[in-house]
This record gives C-alpha cells, structure tokens and sequence, in this order.
C-alpha cells in the first residue's frame, strides 16, 4: 500500500514515520509513506500557497493549484489496481473510526491532505477529494496529526504488519467491543492478584472469562457500541444480568 501524505510541514512525520511499527512495516516493504511539500507545486512566483479569502474575513485560505497538481503527481508512478482515495483532512468531515481504518486498510493508495490555516478552497472539496475525515470535534492547527492517526491506525491492518506477538483482531472496536483486559507476570504483585481464571489453563473457560470482560466494559464505558454487535444468547443473558445488578 502507498500512503501520500500532503502537507507544508514534511518533517512533522519523519520521528513518528522511522519507529517502532511503522518503520518496520515500511522495511518489510508492506507500506510506503510519501510526503509531499505541496508548496513545491506552486506555479506562483514566491510559491505562495494560500491568498486572502474572497468576500474578505480573517485568516488565509490554501490555493487550489499546488493542491491539484501535487494529487496528481501521486498517481504518476502508481500502478495501483484500485481508484486512489484522496481524504481531506478537516474538522467538519465524517467522523474517524476503526471501520473507517478497515475501509483504508483495503484499498492500494491513499493520498492525505493536511490543511493549515483558516481552511481550503472549496472547489478541492467539490473537485478533487474522495473523502473528508474529521479525528474528532475539535479544532487543531493543521491535518498533520490527523494524517498520522490515520497513517498509523491502517498500517497496523495492513497483513505482516504487526508481529506474531501482537494482533488487531482483538483490538478494541476491531470485534465491535472494548477489549478486555491484560495481565502479565509476576501473578502476584504487592497485594494485587491476577484472576485466577487466567492461571488456570482452561482456554473455553478463559475465552469465556475474556467475552464477559468485553462485554462488561462495552457495557460500563461504551453502552452505545452494543446496539451494533451481533450477540449470542449466552451474551444476551450476561448483559441482562449485568443491567439488572446496575
Ligand atoms: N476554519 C476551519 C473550520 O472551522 O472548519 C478549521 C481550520 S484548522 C485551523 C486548519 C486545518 O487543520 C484544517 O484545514 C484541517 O486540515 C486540520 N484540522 C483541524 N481540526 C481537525 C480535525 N478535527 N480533524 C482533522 N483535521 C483537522
């Protein structure tokens, strides 16, 4: 998979792009990361890339044309099989979230705009993106960060990426719940005990056990998350219980 990213601040991701997962999901050569400094597109004399907004107002808003052209740039040396999505990074797109990541995971080239300022041209929403994505309701100054959720949260979809160790089929929101929770040696530390359960080595009991912890903290931090879920009856039961004790 390639990952274009577009932004006036290429060395925001060069720490976050050389560790850890990422990095090492780019030397398996699963997921190539290009960042492009869309200000060396600008056909303007100083390479301006934002100008006043027409019908005045604060603020300064990003051109069109270094943003078309560094877009299509992307798809020069790309045979890739699928359409390119072109997301736009912006606090009023659809809200992010691990469906959505799923939804990425799958296609051969993603290409993220990273704006900056008061916002875009319009015509780059009506024109040239296939997507706008919000992280959240809130306002930051510029789509950087939002790229690097979005780089990381689907690259460790990607097949490889993640060790044998680790896996995103358990993950939180991945099985549609929270995921339950971890523990690891020693069994006993200062007066805390791991459950007993886990020591067992009973692994339906344990797979049982781990179901009820999901379902429970879906349940206690994320009620909403379970009209979503298809339920087994055994969970139906335990859910009915766990809302006649609350
Ligand atoms: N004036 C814009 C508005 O009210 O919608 C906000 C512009 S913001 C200061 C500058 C840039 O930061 C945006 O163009 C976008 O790329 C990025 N940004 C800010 N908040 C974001 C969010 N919640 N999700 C994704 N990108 C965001």
């Amino acid at each position: 998979m390639k990952i274009s990213i577009l932004t006036l601040f290429p060395d925001m991701f060069t720490g976050v792009f050389q560790q850890s997962i990422l990095n090492q999901a780019q030397e398996k050569g699963i997921v190539e990361y290009d960042v492009i400094n869309f200000r060396e597109y600008s056909t303007h004399k100083h390479s301006k890339v934002d100008d006043y907004p027409y019908g005045g107002g604060g603020g300064m808003v990003l051109t069109p044309q270094p943003i078309f052209d560094a877009v299509e740039s992307t798809k020069d040396s790309l045979k890739a099989k699928k359409p390119t999505r072109v997301v736009l990074l912006c606090p009023q797109g659809e809200r992010y979230d691990q469906k959505k990541a799923e939804e990425f995971a799958a296609e051969d080239h993603l290409v993220l705009i990273c704006g900056h300022y008061e916002g875009y041209d319009e015509r780059i929403r009506e024109h040239l993106v296939t997507d706008e994505i919000s992280i959240g309701d809130y306002v930051l100054t510029g789509g950087e960060i939002g790229a690097m959720v979005i780089a990381d949260s689907v690259t460790r979809l990607l097949p490889g990426a993640l060790g044998n160790e680790t896996s995103a089929v358990t993950d939180s929101y991945s099985t549609g719940l929270l995921e339950y929770p971890h523990y690891t040696r020693p069994a006993k530390f200062k007066d805390f005990e791991v459950p007993e359960i886990l020591l067992s080595g009973h692994h339906a009991n344990i797979e049982r056990w781990r179901r009820e912890q999901s379902l429970k903290r879906t349940f206690d931090r994320r009620p909403d998350l379970l009209d979503n879920i298809e339920l087994t009856e055994e969970d139906k039961i335990f859910l009915k219980e766990l809302k006649r004790k609350s």
